[in-house]
């Protein structure tokens, strides 16, 4: 965290404990991007959530740093804001030993072409651009796109120390794709419990360090692999990527059904290539059609976490090798908006279920 954060989150404190709220680990994360500064904040152990009272008061002390123009703070598991709450875990935690970040959110779609990689990268990105230590698992073993997407076509393979495997580090994320390992055009044919396998193996036998954030983009579809994968990995829940057109929605519909069956909650659904922004006017128009990720999503009772808009920079900015949530524009806006928003549905997804006390 930004030590000028620090200092003034720390003046603020948490009538329920008596103590400021850094000590009191009542922020899950703050940091500054341009003039704004984002404060997620968790509930209180105990006693009612307070974030009115201390709004009030972090307001006043952020923006007294040089800078700090704006404050933005979100209480991850604020209920009662009208957001359907991600359905938690109800079944056992799945069975790959531990977790190699503090939250482990797993972007699929349906079917291919919808974009997955892209917001998954772009997620992975923008989060990191914000002060979070990101990982990305780039398990799309049918087409990896992270080399292209972060400019490591070149990279000749990865290696491995004692402390496990080292992931390449390009724009603040620490990345492994399957491209480091199997070259484009290589004759390998992948059987399910081998995708299985390796993806497994990346995760847990990776040197990831202490990541606030792995993001896993799954292969796409919904198939015998997608099923293993999703089951056996310690995820907290999935974030479905779906275009606005109608086949692309019986997809993703699909693929929240792949995790509702393996008891993942579904942490919500993006809308990608919701609007077409004329690069020459600046005018949007609806070109798919509007509202349909949206809408499905109030069907299902799926949060809807963002809509990222069809622009030609993203698809120049991707073959550059250079996210385009690394930059200030809309664009990067929202890809940040919507993975915050993932990260407050993974926070609340993965608290423990209220444990049942009998006399
Ligand atoms: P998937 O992982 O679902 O197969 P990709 O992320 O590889 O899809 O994206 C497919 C193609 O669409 C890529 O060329 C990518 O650059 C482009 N693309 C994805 N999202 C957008 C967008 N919002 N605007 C413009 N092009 C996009």
């Amino acid at each position: 965290m930004d030590a000028r954060l620090k200092s003034a989150l720390e003046t603020v404190i948490e009538r329920q404990s008596g103590r400021n709220i850094v000590d009191a680990k009542r922020v899950d994360s703050a940091a500054v991007s341009g003039d704004t500064a984002t404060i997620i904040l968790t509930p209180p152990v105990a006693g009612e959530p307070d974030l009115d009272r201390l709004r009030a008061e972090i307001e006043p002390a952020v923006t007294a740093i040089d800078g700090v123009a704006r404050v933005r703070i979100v209480m991850t598991a604020h209920r009662g804001e009208g957001k359907p709450a991600p359905k938690s875990r109800p079944a056992p935690a799945p069975t790959s030993s531990t977790k190699p970040a503090r939250h482990v959110i797993a972007v699929a779609s349906g079917k291919g072409g919808v974009g997955k990689s892209t917001v998954a990268a772009n997620l992975a990105a923008a989060l990191a651009k914000n002060g979070m230590k990101v990982g990305l698992l780039d398990a799309d073993i049918y087409g990896p796109s992270a080399p292209r997407l972060f400019g490591l076509n070149d990279v000749p393979g990865l290696r491995k120390t004692e402390a496990g495997v080292q992931p390449i580090t390009a724009h603040g994320v620490a990345i492994i794709s399957m491209g480091f390992v199997v070259k484009p055009g290589a004759p390998v044919v992948w059987r399910g419990p081998m995708v299985q396998g390796a993806i497994r193996q990346f995760m847990t036998e990776t040197d990831w360090g202490d990541l606030d954030v792995l993001i896993l983009d799954m292969p796409p579809g919904t198939g015998d692999a997608q099923l293993a994968i999703a089951q056996d990995l310690p995820v907290d829940g999935a974030v479905i990527v779906s275009t606005p057109q109608d086949l692309a929605l019986d997809d993703a519909r699909k693929a929240i059904g792949l995790f509702e069956q393996t008891h993942v909650p579904v942490l919500g659904v993006v809308e990608n290539m919701s609007i077409f922004i004329c690069p020459h006017c600046g005018e949007g128009s609806h070109i798919f059609g509007s509202g349909g990720a949206k809408d499905e999503a109030a069907k299902i009772g799926a949060q809807f976490l963002g809509e990222i808009p069809l622009h030609p920079d993203l698809r120049a900015r991707s073959d550059a090798g250079e996210p385009v949530a690394l930059d200030d524009g809309p664009i990067a806006t929202a890809f940040l908006k919507t993975a915050q928003a993932a990260l407050a549905a993974a926070d609340e997804a993965s608290k423990p279920l209220p444990e049942i006390v009998f006399d």
